[in-house]
């Protein structure tokens, strides 16, 4: 008797996969495949790469009259 477990991707109850709401599976969670973990994770380094540079500038020129 093969009881084939294990490799096949074993849907998890209750979690959704966050790039594509199909059902998340246990060898990827929380996505569904490795394809979604992977989109998911460049959209994060991408985030990552942008670094906020001009945010920083307006502070030299602080003029403040309150007191
Ligand atoms: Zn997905």
């Amino acid at each position: 008797m093969t009881e084939t477990k294990g490799k096949s991707a074993v849907p998890l109850l209750g979690q959704k996969c966050p790039n594509c709401r199909k059902r998340a599976t246990l060898e990827f969670r929380p996505f569904c495949t490795k394809r979604c973990a992977d989109v998911d994770l460049g959209r994060w380094l991408n985030e990552d790469y942008r670094i906020p540079g001009d945010e920083n500038i307006s502070n030299e020129d602080g003029v403040y009259d309150e007191e």
